[in-house]
């Protein structure tokens, strides 16, 4: 049953309606349910209401009109996320950013783009690519995620094993503060705190993103790839770690196992090397003179750790069928089960082939099939946990082997998250990596941007930490 819209909502809209326009404001129960999750289906909540600014002196215009009458609120790009971030669990407003999709300004010589935080970051790459240039970040989901999601998120992609995540190519941001003022972020060189640096990956807990000044690559001028077939994980895994210690640095190092395969092999009718039980999707770039000599020490090293086969892409078109396979291997395993759950926990590479045992035999005592496939080069995981009913039940039994399953990297000596952030899906588990004094700081900090507690609340902080207390080993602390 929907909730009636208490009397601070309904003003809170009515202000808004005033000042955006009617259009822009929906709160039937039509418009709202398509916001009642992101990527991840074990995390819904439907907001009361969906506003969708054109400017930022709109998005400022929603911000205070929320603050005003005391309404949470989440801003929101496309809802690729996956750990439940853009969801408003408190209530309150989504403000639906998607529509703000321009390129505000673009200089080819200076390498930069100034970008509205809805354009996708596709579209930044595919804006750029004539005259030679690219954006770096390109995660799986790139046809769709939103700039203003990649920077919530710091996200990374294949490529961040070279390229490294979004934040290393932001050049400013300007975001509307949890006051409501508009405020430019970064810029050239400047003193002082890093404040760009503490905007990427806040989760929209800290203002709402509504431009960023992007930094630009040259096109690299040689690209191999390989696809290399492996008996098993552990092989690939071990290779994985060889090649890296070995001195060569590919731009990107991709696992897939064969439950992935199979998928994909259903999905796209692509052909793989028989007998793999997984396969590594390699890329080297750098200048034209070298290239071919690495991609060599690449495949003796591949061999030297049990490779089957190993396949250089011919041309543009074979490398780009590799990659499509890859970027849409969690799409093909809808294929075979209807939902799945993707984890994102990071681990030491060398660490690799124990966690993937430790991975099969948690989804299997959960009763659950799992697919990896992942940023193997940086040891962040993505086990995919296949399920397909929604009872309580099952749910229940992908939350437990979720949480077993990050607590086990963090055993390893990893973390929670590469790249898909804590969101609400792993707020409780900060706990765990984090020590009570640094979780007050986080908190202090959180307060000295967002003194109400309204901008996407309940998400990152684990909670009675997020809202102005911190419980210390039984001991309350006032902060
Ligand atoms: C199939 C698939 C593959 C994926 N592969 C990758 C991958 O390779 N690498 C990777 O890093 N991630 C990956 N993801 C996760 C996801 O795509 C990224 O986290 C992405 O950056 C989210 O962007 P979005 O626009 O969809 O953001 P949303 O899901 O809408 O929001 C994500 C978070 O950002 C906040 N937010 C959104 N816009 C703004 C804004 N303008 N200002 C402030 N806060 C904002 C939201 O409140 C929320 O907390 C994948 C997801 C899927 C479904």
């Amino acid at each position: 049953m929907p909730r009636a819209p208490s009397p601070a909502l309904t003003a809170c809209l009515d202000a808004l309606r005033t000042q955006l326009g009617a259009a822009a404001v929906h709160d039937d129960a039509d418009s709202i349910l398509v916001y009642e999750s992101d990527g991840s289906r074990l995390h819904d909540a439907v907001p009361e209401a969906v506003v969708f600014p054109r400017s930022a002196a709109q998005v400022a215009q929603v911000v205070r009109a929320c603050v005003r009458h005391g309404v949470p609120y989440v801003g929101r790009g496309a809802g690729t996320g996956l750990s439940g971030g853009a969801m408003a669990h408190d209530g309150g407003v989504v403000v639906a950013l998607n529509r703000m999709n321009k390129v505000l300004r673009f200089d080819a010589a200076e390498r930069r783009i100034r970008v509205e935080p809805g354009v996708r970051n596709l579209d930044v790459t595919r804006h750029v690519a004539p005259h030679g240039l690219y954006y770096a970040p390109d995660p799986s989901s790139q046809a769709a995620c939103t700039i203003g999601g990649n920077v919530a998120h710091n996200s990374g992609g294949p490529h961040t094993l070279k390229d490294g995540v979004t934040v290393n190519h932001l050049l400013g941001v300007q975001v509307v503060t949890p006051q409501g003022e508009i405020v430019e972020v970064g810029g050239d060189e400047r003193p002082g705190y890093d404040l760009l640096a503490l905007l990427a990956g806040s989760e929209g807990t800290l203002g709402l993103v509504t431009a960023a000044e992007l930094k630009l690559l040259r096109t690299r001028e040689s690209v191999r790839t390989l696809l290399v077939a492996y008996p098993s994980v552990e092989h690939a895994c071990e290779a994985v770690s060889a090649i890296i210690g070995s001195g060569l640095l590919p731009c990107a190092l991709e696992l897939l196992d064969v439950e992935v395969v199979d998928a994909l092999t259903a999905a796209f009718g692509l052909e793989f090397p028989d007998g793999a039980g997984a396969l590594l999707l390699i890329e080297t770039d750098g200048p034209l003179a070298g290239m071919k000599t690495e991609a060599k020490r690449i495949e003796a090293v591949c061999k030297e750790h049990g490779a089957l086969s190993v396949r250089l892409a011919a041309d543009d078109a074979e490398r780009a069928q590799l990659w499509k396979a890859r970027k849409q291997a969690f799409g093909a395993l809808g294929r075979i089960a209807r939902h799945y759950s993707t984890q994102d926990g990071v681990i030491p590479r060398t660490r690799l082939p124990e966690m993937l045992r430790h991975v099969r035999e948690i989804a299997a005592r959960h009763e659950l099939r799992v697919a990896n496939v992942f940023h193997a080069g940086d040891g962040n995981l993505h086990p995919c946990l296949l399920y397909d009913d929604e009872s309580a039940d099952t749910t229940a039994r992908v939350v437990a082997a979720g949480q077993e399953i990050l607590a086990r990297c963090l055993e390893l000596g990893g973390t929670l998250s590469g790249e898909h952030g804590v969101g609400i899906e792993k707020r409780e588990a900060m706990a765990q990596l984090f020590d009570a004094t640094a979780l007050e700081v986080f908190t202090n900090l959180r307060a000295a941007f967002d003194p109400t507690g309204l901008c996407n609340p309940g998400k990152v902080l684990p909670l009675g930490r997020g809202c102005g207390e911190v419980l210390a080993a039984g001991k309350q602390v006032s902060s």
